[in-house]
């Protein structure tokens, strides 16, 4: 067989935001070693019909079904296959044959890729954490054993760190957060932040949905709760470690007090690649740190009282059943009402914590079942919205 025909075949769902990005750039860079055989977004058609035709992708994926005849569609090449419409997109990874999944889409909308991809026992390079946040207790027991590799940067460095090394002495996860962009702000001063400041991350470029979660901790929150499934620890041995720098991505400590952290720049593609090269480490994607020039490092606690989505994400992960993905659906809301203008920076929690106070707890049995509580969910944060 040739090097050619041993390329990992790989789709990326969510291929247009920055995720889906930085992966094609890996896809790039390592053309040796990977094949794009299959690509989705939303509504970007130019940018997925671009991608499209730079990697040579036989299938393509529109989930929004108004954009399904945009165009620019015409230009794919001929013979490549489309699907329309967000149940066709979940089954991309499937139909299109491809050994790993770079799962990317943005929000509980990427739950159904997700179960489908693992039901299939595809490799999944995971970076979609609501479906995480919302469905681990579904998703969690179908995984075979090296299934699944986080892309998230703090669950990657979590997940080197526990290669070779038996679960039963992990005494604690040390999750490391920036601060975002309004570390050590009072209650009072949080009340006028703009979305446009919160936009301004320090250390990460990110898409717009997790550039303000980071503002508001909803996304430390929901990697308490990602990491909780991704590693079978209980939601109180998941320490938050307030470190500006983005350098320690996380940390485990084991039984014997010993502490294992995995470092390096502040660039997302090395753990995309990581999920897409593991069990094997290829050339970095990224320029390396020069450690001798780097600010010193620092580590604090987080303020979980100015920024109450993390305590709340910290709540709905000790009850479990659907709390979290009632949360999960309050916060896609408000955080898109905040992004919107139509609320404040604060309202974002007290929609979550109202959505949540409101809900009625299940155990998780079926995907159906957490898409109603989803769309539920949705219906009360917009009511309490429509009164903030
Ligand atoms: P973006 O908003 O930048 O990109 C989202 C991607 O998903 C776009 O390609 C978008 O298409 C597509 N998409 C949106 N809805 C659907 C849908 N219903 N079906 C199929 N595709 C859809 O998000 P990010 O790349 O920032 O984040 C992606 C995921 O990765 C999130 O879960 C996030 O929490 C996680 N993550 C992101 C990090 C980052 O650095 N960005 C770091 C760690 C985790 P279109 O462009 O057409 O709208
Ligand atoms: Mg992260």
């Amino acid at each position: 067989m040739s090097d050619m025909q041993r390329r990992i075949r790989v789709a990326i769902l969510g291929c247009t935001g920055s995720i889906g990005t930085q992966a094609l750039d890996v896809c790039r860079q390592h053309a040796d070693r990977l094949e794009v055989v299959a690509l989705s977004a939303h509504s970007s058609t130019a940018a997925l019909v671009s991608a499209a035709r730079e990697f040579g992708a036989a299938w393509v994926g529109v989930a929004d079904a108004s954009h399904g005849s945009d165009a620019i569609l015409q230009e794919l090449p001929a013979g490549t296959h489309r699907c329309v419409g967000e149940g066709r997109c979940a089954e991309l990874g499937v139909v299109s044959e491809a050994d790993c999944v770079v799962l990317a889409v943005v929000g509980f909308a990427g739950i159904e890729a997700a179960q489908r991809s693992i039901e299939a026992g595809k490799t999944v390079a995971y970076a979609n954490k609501e479906s995480i946040v919302c469905g681990g207790d579904l998703l969690m027991p179908m995984l075979k054993k090296g299934q699944l590799v986080p892309v998230d940067s703090e669950h990657s460095a979590i997940f080197q760190c526990l290669v070779g090394e038996d679960h039963e002495t992990v005494r604690r996860l040390w999750l490391t957060c920036s601060g975002g962009p309004f570390y050590g702000m009072s209650r009072e001063e949080l009340r006028g932040v703009t979305a446009a400041r919160a936009l301004a991350h320090p250390t990460w470029k990110m898409g717009a949905k997790i550039t303000i979660d980071c503002a508001t901790l909803m996304n430390k929150g929901l990697e308490v709760l990602e990491a909780h499934h991704l590693f079978d620890v209980p939601i109180d041995d998941i320490r938050v470690l307030v470190h500006r720098q983005s350098r320690v991505h996380s940390m485990v400590e084991f039984a014997d007090g010993s502490v294992k952290a995995q470092l390096g720049p502040s660039d997302m593609r090395i753990a995309i690649q990581y999920g897409m090269s593991y069990p094997e480490r290829w050339a970095a994607p990224c320029e390396p740190q020069d450690w001798c020039f780097e600010p010193p490092l620092t580590f604090g606690e987080a303020d979980e009282e100015a920024f109450g989505c993390l305590r709340l994400a910290r709540e709905a992960g000790r009850v479990g059943g659907t709390l979290p993905c009632a949360m999960n659906a309050a916060n896609e809301v408000a955080n898109a009402a905040f992004r919107a203008g139509a609320c404040g920076f604060l309202d974002v929690e007290r929609i979550v914590g109202s959505v949540m106070e409101q809900s009625h707890v299940e155990r998780v049995d079926t995907l159906e079942q957490l898409r109603e509580c989803d769309a539920r969910s949705r219906e009360v944060a917009r009511k309490v919205l429509a009164e903030v």
